[in-house]
């Protein structure tokens, strides 16, 4: 191993077999690989080929091997106001009898298994049991309604669904089965069976010979013994889905094998930690932070994780940090929309418990600004470092590498690249490698991807491709459709979204999609979204719609009414998580001469920024009207 973070980037770069060999040794091979990397189909990359190995054996046998009795899953929801630690030998059995529910159910290995739960154990039982079993698991965020999850189950044709009466949220019961009920309804793809855990906070109907009851089977199969699957490195483990620029969002596909390695990696390297010891992520299994840094790397690791279903000020705004004092949490992970919350609550709530046990606070998924960094800089006393990645990597491409030194995070940036990305600034027009610092590009990666990043768009190698590795003429580099820039001193800052993607506190959605929905309403003739800037959430989604008959909107009270059965009609489809904060009703809307909507002209024009050159701007009345409404908006 290597002692700095310059000579650890550089050997894997230099040497990549080499250096992946080596993190390789970080978990257990049933066979060993025979090749580090297959490069012979770029941009296609197939790590540790020819090994075999299984992610539940590394996160949860091996460790209930050797040290049954170390805490290995706690749970808290501060919902329904219960705690429970499970350790590494109970987990196992959790697990094993979920493997043993499912595999009685007929799911074999490379099945799909769709998992649309809370933040419950059971949902970590459930993702580990495929795991375990080769299946491939499929999350999807509690948070996403009917049509979204739909549109889900019919990308990933599960077998099976796993779900639950209903989640909390603020202390409101949020039922899951009747939007499940729905979600099947309008699917094309019927899964054969659904497993209900009755969490007995919401009644439900079951449809007979597809719902089965999950607390009787695991007590029938109670000690059923379900070794684990051991499989090509190159396996699926499991499918994400992502919003992209198309209203249909892709399938994040990841392998086992080289997810396995970087997880590893990233926790000994970058997050500094060690087994024995208590990690605490604050988001959500339905996105990738959940995946990687609840669930996976954590247990990989050897570490305890902290699954907590609530929010980061209920029943106050200590809640957090007393469980870092009672679980002595050494890593911690949240979003800065978390700390942006914390911030508008009475300070002394963050001193109130004994931080001393953690190391560092690490925050991803959307822009952390200065002011938030170093609010919670201060108030905590304790480093905050920046992550910045994406679903489709799984694992950090910038930020500090504290497990090899602790370099000094630069505020307003996230860091420099982790091992193994190749990472490049290219001008958008030419595609050139910009070298110097202190310029703005599009930031790239180029070929291969390091291990634990996506394989392939799931059943669709050639939107894979296309979308990713194609924006650069006559090169071949991945694109994080991100713009950046690097300094001097090689800091690299990220200066936002090269597309239609927005970041509403730090959950990715396609403004696509939800245009989708909107224009569904049989009032509107078109619409457009984008992503505006705002205090709290980093941005909201705000609706432009052009009505087909516009006296539907004629009076301030009839556009009220309209608009709220529009935001009802996005609630029930995608989810209160993709709801725009406003619609606003317009006579037509900013578009070239050739008809392409300017999504940015608008986003600028909210901003109250320069839109820009608008020479291409077909009609500058409808910028106009935009302009006006939201100077009225105040
Ligand atoms: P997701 O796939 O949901 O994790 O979203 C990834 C996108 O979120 C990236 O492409 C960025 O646009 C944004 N993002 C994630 N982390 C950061 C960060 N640390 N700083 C700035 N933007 C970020």
């Amino acid at each position: 191993m290597t002692d700095s973070y310059a000579a650890m980037y550089r050997r894997s770069i230099d040497d990549p077999d080499g250096f992946w060999a080596e993190q390789a040794r970080r978990i257990d091979w049933e066979r060993p690989f025979d090749q580090v990397c297959d490069t012979s189909h770029p941009p296609f990359a197939r790590w540790f080929v020819g090994g075999r190995t299984n992610l539940c054996h590394n996160a949860v046998d091996r460790h209930a091997a050797t040290r049954p009795g170390d805490a290995a899953l706690i749970w808290v929801s501060s919902e329904v106001g219960q705690e429970r630690v499970y350790t590494f030998s109970e987990l196992q059995a959790e697990v094993e009898v979920m493997a043993a529910i499912l595999a009685g159910q007929g799911v074999r290995a490379g099945d799909r298994v769709l998992i649309y739960l809370p933040m419950i154990p059971e949902a970590a039982f459930a993702m580990l049991a495929c795991a375990r079993l080769g299946a491939v698991h499929s999350v999807v965020f509690g948070g996403f309604a009917s049509h979204a999850l739909a549109n889900r189950i019919d990308d990933a044709e599960p077998v099976l669904i796993v779900s639950a009466d209903a989640g909390s949220r603020n202390g409101r019961i949020v039922p899951y089965k009747p939007l499940l009920d729905e979600a099947i309804r309008l699917a094309a793809h019927k899964p054969a069976k659904v497993l209900m855990i009755d969490r007995g906070l919401s009644p439900f109907g079951r449809v007979a010979d597809r719902d089965l009851d999950h607390a009787a089977l695991r007590e029938r199969l109670w000690g059923t013994r379900v070794p684990c699957e051991w499989l090509p490195s190159d396996a699926i483990s499991y499918t994400l889905y992502t919003s992209g620029t198309t209203g249909r969002p892709k399938g994040v596909q990841r392998d086992v094998g080289g997810h396995a390695v970087a997880l590893a990696t990233s926790m000994a390297l970058i997050y500094d930690g060690r087994a024995g010891e208590t990690f605490f992520s604050t988001s959500d299994i339905g996105w990738v932070v959940g995946h990687s840094y609840i669930v996976y790397g954590p247990l990989i690791a050897g570490m305890a994780t902290l699954m907590y279903e609530g929010t980061p000020v209920s029943p106050d705004a200590a809640v957090w940090w007393r469980l870092v004092e009672q679980y002595r949490v050494t890593v911690m992970f949240s979003a800065p929309t978390a700390v942006r919350v914390l911030k508008k609550q009475d300070p002394a709530c963050l001193t109130r418990h004994d931080l001393s046990s953690l190391r560092a606070l690490f925050l991803a998924g959307e822009p952390l600004d200065e002011p938030t960094a170093r609010w919670i800089a201060d108030a905590i006393g304790k480093p905050v470092i920046d992550n910045y990645w994406q679903t489709e990597t799984g694992w950090p491409i910038l930020t500090l590498a504290r497990g090899v030194e602790p370099a000094a995070p630069k505020f307003g940036s996230p860091g420099v690249p982790m091992p193994g990305y190749r990472v490049q600034l290219l001008d958008e027009q030419t595609g050139a490698v910009l070298e110097a610092p202190n310029q703005k590009g599009l930031l790239a990666i180029a070929y291969p991807l390091p291990p634990g990043c996506m394989q392939t768009v799931w059943r669709d190698d050639e939107r894979f491709v296309r979308t990713y590795w194609s924006s650069v003429p006559g090169r071949q580099v991945y694109s994080t459709f991100d713009w950046a820039l690097r300094d001097e001193d090689g800091y690299y800052f990220i200066l936002g979204r090269s597309d239609d993607v927005i970041n509403v506190a730090g959950h990715r959605l396609g403004t696509r999609e939800i245009e989708e929905c909107i224009a569904g309403h049989p009032a509107v003739a078109e619409v457009a979204v984008v992503g505006v800037a705002d205090a709290l959430k980093g941005q909201v989604a705000m609706a432009f719609a052009v009505l087909k008959d516009p006296a539907r909107a004629a009076t301030p009270q009839a556009a009220l009414a309209l608009e709220g059965e529009i935001l009802k009609r996005v609630d029930q489809q995608l989810g209160a998580v993709a709801r725009p904060s406003r619609v606003r009703f317009v006579q037509l809307l900013p578009k070239t001469r050739s008809g392409k909507l300017l999504r940015r002209a608008i986003q600028a024009v909210c901003e109250q920024r320069d839109p820009g050159d608008l020479i291409t701007l077909d009609d500058p009345a409808a910028l106009q009207q935009i302009r006006e409404l939201v100077a009225g908006a105040g």
